[in-house]
């Protein structure tokens, strides 16, 4: 979640670079911040602020919150209740201390929030990020407002008025504000300080934190359609808008927070000035309605949390059958290795074995040769022998001839049996 300084830094630049910029409001807003951020110390440096001047800081940081939050939230943009004139006066002159712009401007923006959320022509939607919702989109140059959107409002004088003369009454309802607060605790310097810097910077970001993390961080328990987001703590900062979540799914009802533990002390004022008559008519969605959305919600929970079960199961499953082809194909490859090996083993034996049947062959056939030619010389001796008549060489010679005969009848009897087993020799099969 941590973004490097640097990469913020590009971004903003970038911001700048790419957009349309309106130099006065982005001057006012980044001009105040600075000046808080060295007037603040300053004042603390020279003292403390004394109680009154915090209760009466206090006091307009929530009327002016609540302007916001019943008045132009859920009384003007979104007709949840109807109020009395004076309310309604009162929601007016307030929410123009917050300097957040016209009711007409702002409830246009709003409703095209609610219309086009997280897309575009929603003005302050998440999908480009949490700074962007949060206070970057102010920065660019607004397109004129779209009447249509808010015919209901332009037909109220006050409202009208507000619109038309928005920096008279921006910088009027300010100057009363701030000056009184300053004269009521004898301190105009803290009024300043602490009554409208400090004051404004609260509210500012009160307001903000339901456009960037109210769509951001919570729990979203009556629908999935869109980024709002139920988050307690976000209610505390925003005087109970943090129950997004409810309010973008049932926008119509005057509550947002609808438990009795909710804190949403913009409901409780609203309800509490209906029983003295000042506001009335408030719209409530009922608890079956409230229930049948939530079984939806659930419904579609559970299917999507089967889905990414199935999913998950599925993509495990052929993993491991794939792994189990991947063994299969290495323990093949390991037979069909060993199995050349012995193949080539027993092709060599058999090549060694022809090898030395050939040279039994080659030998007992010249042993043959070598002895038929050696009865032949004895034969030719006992021949010669004979003509001188020698009778002792005679019978030497006829010796010879027998032994030579029945050596070569041996050699030839091995011969013949040699004969037959390489002939009874046959090629090997698998
Ligand atoms: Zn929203
Ligand atoms: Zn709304």
């Amino acid at each position: 979640m941590a973004i490097p300084f640097r990469t913020m830094l590009r971004r903003a630049l970038d911001f700048f670079r790419k957009n349309d910029i309106d130099w006065g409001i982005f001057g006012f807003i980044a001009g105040y911040h600075v000046v808080l951020a060295i007037a603040l110390p300053v004042y603390l440096g020279f003292g403390s602020p004394s109680l009154p001047l915090l209760a009466w800081t206090l006091a307009l940081l929530t009327v002016t919150m609540l302007s916001i939050t019943m008045g132009y939230h859920r009384l003007f943009s979104h007709r949840t209740y109807e109020a009395a004139g004076i309310v309604e006066w009162l929601l007016v002159f307030f929410g123009s201390v917050t300097l957040q712009g016209s009711i007409v401007k702002w409830s246009h923006d709003h409703r095209l929030h609610h219309k086009h959320v997280d897309r575009d022509g929603d003005p302050y939607g998440t999908q480009l990020g949490f700074w962007h919702s949060h206070v970057l989109w102010m920065f660019k140059r607004q397109a004129p407002v779209n009447e249509s959107l808010v015919k209901d409002l332009l037909r109220d004088p006050v409202i009208r008025s507000q619109h038309e003369h928005y920096l008279a009454w921006a910088i009027g309802s300010n100057v009363i504000t701030t000056v009184g607060i300053g004269l009521l605790a004898g301190d105009l310097w803290g009024g300043f300080v602490f009554a409208f810097l400090l004051r404004l910077f609260l509210s500012h970001h009160g307001t903000w934190f339901i456009n960037s993390i109210a769509h951001i961080w919570g729990s979203r328990p009556y629908s999935t359609e869109h980024s709002a987001v139920n988050n307690f703590v976000i209610a505390l900062l925003t005087f109970g808008e943090g129950y997004h979540n409810y309010h973008h799914t049932f926008a119509g009802d005057y509550r947002n927070g609808i438990k009795w533990y909710h804190f949403d002390p913009s409901k409780h004022m609203i309800w509490l000035l209906s029983k003295v008559g000042l506001t009335r008519n408030l719209k409530r969605v009922g608890d079956l309605t409230i229930k049948k959305r939530l079984v939806a919600a659930d419904r579609a929970l559970l299917l999507d949390h089967l889905r990414s079960v199935a999913h998950e199961s599925l993509a495990g499953w052929r993993q491991a059958g794939q792994e189990r082809l991947d063994h299969a194909h290495e323990s093949l490859a390991g037979w069909r290795h060993a199995g050349q090996e012995r193949l080539d083993h027993a092709h060599e034996a058999y090549l060694a074995r022809i090898e030395a049947t050939r040279r039994r062959v080659e030998e007992a056939s010249h042993a043959v040769v070598a002895r038929i030619a050696e009865l032949k010389e004895a034969v030719d001796a006992y021949r010669a022998a004979r003509r001188v008549a020698r009778r002792e060489e005679v019978t030497a010679a006829k010796a010879r001839i027998a032994a030579l005969r029945a050596e070569v009848q041996a050699e030839w009897k091995a011969w013949q049996q040699l004969v037959n087993e390489v002939l009874s020799v046959r090629p090997v099969s698998a």
